[in-house]
């Protein structure tokens, strides 16, 4: 990753991609509080946009809030900043990953002194899960790891430390052969992939968790108004595992993984063990609004 060209946005200025560096002794590669965001931009209609930007960095700001970390720069300046990026690197799509540590200023846990560093890249990315399982859909398998207790670190917060978990049960779930990991929460209910927010499809009817061990993903918050507004009826509430066993249909949802059909869990066929024709919709309403093809919700597109 650190050895290509382009430039990544530092504490206000445009660095060269292999200068973009930190000191050793920076607090969050030693504790892990921080705070990030994963956004998309795509080749939309009339030009790149990226997609839910201002919502990106709202939950970016709330998730520094949460933590108690100073943001030294405005929403609006760092809305700016990920419009930069992408324009400054020649990007038509991308990731863009803005992420704010504290610095090499002190050590400790009192982390008194310390000043917040924001730094924004992007580059280009393609499907998080492979883009044949975008048609197929995946394989996935109930984690031995429980995701978060809300009062052991808030699932509200996309906090760096909390992807330790995130990859341990990732790893877990790929070392056994598949390809991404469900989450069940403290109470031993579905929370949520490594990475993505989960919905199921039962008689017509889409299901997802509530919030409470789950982050609220925008691309949950996307899926559950376009099916509102095809008139699906939508429900969020407390999902158990056999819930999910017994679906019609399922699928992950996330900025990186998109809008990804889960054929099978835990070894059991969800539905026909294809992509039902409920996701297969939505994931095609998905792609055509990131792409600026259908024009009911102009203002999550910010052209570059
Ligand atoms: N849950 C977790 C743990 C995630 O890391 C992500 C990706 N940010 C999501 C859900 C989906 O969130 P979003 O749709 O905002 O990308």
């Amino acid at each position: 990753m650190a050895d290509r060209d382009g430039v990544i946005w530092m504490d206000g200025e445009l660095v060269p991609w292999r200068e973009a560096t930190t000191h050793v002794l920076t607090h969050t590669l030693h504790y892990g509080m921080g705070v990030f965001e994963g956004v998309r931009a795509y080749k939309a209609d009339k030009g790149t946009a990226i997609f839910r930007l201002h919502d990106h960095t709202r939950r970016l700001f709330r998730s520094a809030h949460i933590l108690r970390m100073h943001m030294p720069w405005s929403e609006d300046e760092l809305n700016r900043a990920q419009l930069q990026v992408v324009r400054d690197n020649d990007l038509e799509s991308a990731y863009i990953r803005p992420m704010c540590f504290y610095g090499s200023e002190g050590m400790g846990l009192r982390a008194d002194n310390l000043q917040t560093h924001v730094m924004v890249a992007a580059w280009a990315w393609g499907a998080y899960l492979g883009e044949e399982n975008m048609q197929k859909g995946i394989r996935i398998k109930t984690s031995s790891f429980t995701r978060h207790h809300v009062n052991i670190t808030m699932c509200r917060a996309k906090a760096n430390g909390n992807y330790m978990n995130s990859m341990l049960a990732l790893n877990e779930a790929l070392t056994d052969g598949y390809d991404e990991a469900m989450l069940l929460d403290a109470e031993g209910f579905v929370a949520e992939g490594s990475g993505e927010n989960i919905f199921l499809v039962r008689d017509g009817v889409l299901y997802t968790p509530d919030l409470t061990s789950a982050l609220e993903g925008i691309t949950r918050d996307t899926i559950l108004r376009l099916a509102a507004e095809l008139g699906l009826a939508v429900r969020e509430k407390r999902i158990t595992r056999d819930e999910v066993y017994v679906a019609d249909e399922a699928f992950f949802t996330g900025t990186a993984a998109e809008v990804t059909p889960i054929r099978e869990v835990d070894n059991r066929a969800i539905g026909a063990g294809i992509r039902g024709p409920v996701t297969e919709q939505l994931q095609n309403l998905y792609f055509d609004v990131v792409h600026g093809r259908h024009h009911v919700h102009p203002e999550w597109l910010t052209y570059i």
